[in-house]
């Protein structure tokens, strides 16, 4: 059939790396992608985790489905290592997703040694990581039709809790870093944009439990319950279609409505 359009709603062949892939938002990304029919690369820590990911789409779209990348985005040396395996497997890369994260305390209430230790682990993983990731990647953006990067940021960045100062810190620059991004690789066509989750069932929110979830949905999300992985993986899967050319340095609240919640 002919198409009377000219914009594509396919990344069918797309390369994307996608970290934290092994769990909650990036799993859920990496599954959604591939039945796309995208190709890609899991990315995370713990080798079986990261197989049983990639087993799962390799086992739905064939061998040349999935990557593993078994990779601790705070170490530099493995990112490096990461595009190089991409590459090498796929030839090309079109897409970043930076979501893998952290989330713990962070106080001025707590002792040094552990106020510092959550504060860089934090900054690394969460900010640091991502801004090295895009920069490693670029020459093969560069490249793309369609070069697309999604950073995953959270309403932490837009509203606040007590005792996540690193985690809010960290999420208001993956905002900052989109927006930059944005602006400096524009020219270049590739868009740069982040999401921030609202509250969402994971592993991350998996240690509180189901009555105070029901209870903080209620009052606070519009929606009246916590969001599922999968409704965030379609609004990176939005951002990152070719069709979705002219949105660039957006931060997207997929938060049932919280953020804009007055009373
Ligand atoms: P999750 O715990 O299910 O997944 C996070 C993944 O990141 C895990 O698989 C973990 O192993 C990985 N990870 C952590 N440190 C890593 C490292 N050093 N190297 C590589 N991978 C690492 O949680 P999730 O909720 O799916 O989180 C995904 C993203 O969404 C995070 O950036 C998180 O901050 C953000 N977020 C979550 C929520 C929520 O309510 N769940 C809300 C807003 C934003």
């Amino acid at each position: 059939m002919e198409r009377l359009s000219t914009l594509s709603r396919s990344i069918v062949g797309h390369v994307a790396i996608i970290t934290g892939a092994a769990s909650g938002m990036g799993r859920a990304t990496a599954r959604l992608f591939a039945d796309e029919g995208a190709r890609v690369v899991v990315a995370d820590l713990g080798v079986g985790r990261v197989e049983a990911v990639a087993d799962e789409i390799r086992a739905a779209h064939g061998p040349d489905a999935a990557l593993t990348a078994v990779t601790d985005v705070s170490d530099p040396l493995q990112l490096e290592r990461l595009v190089a395996v991409t590459v090498e497997w796929a030839g090309r890369l079109d897409v970043v997703v930076n979501n893998a994260g952290v989330s713990v305390l962070n106080s001025p209430f707590m002792d040094e040694a552990d106020f510092e230790s959550s504060w860089s682990h934090t900054l690394d993983v969460n900010l640091t990581a991502h801004a090295r990731l895009v920069r490693l990647a670029l020459a093969h953006l560069l490249e793309s039709p369609a070069g697309r990067i999604v950073n995953i940021a959270s309403t932490e960045a837009l509203v606040s809790t007590a005792g996540l100062g690193a985690y809010a810190a960290t999420k208001a620059g993956v905002i900052g870093l989109t927006q930059s991004l944005a602006v400096e690789l524009g020219r270049h066509g590739i868009t740069v944009n982040a999401i921030c989750p609202g509250p969402i069932d994971t592993a991350m929110t998996a240690g509180i439990d189901d009555e105070s979830k029901a209870t903080y949905a209620r009052r606070r999300v519009p929606l009246r319950r916590y969001g599922l992985p999968e409704e965030v993986a379609h609004m990176t899967l939005n951002l990152c279609l070719p069709s979705s050319s002219f949105v660039n340095g957006t931060h997207i609240p997929v938060d049932g409505g919280m953020s804009i919640r007055h009373t």
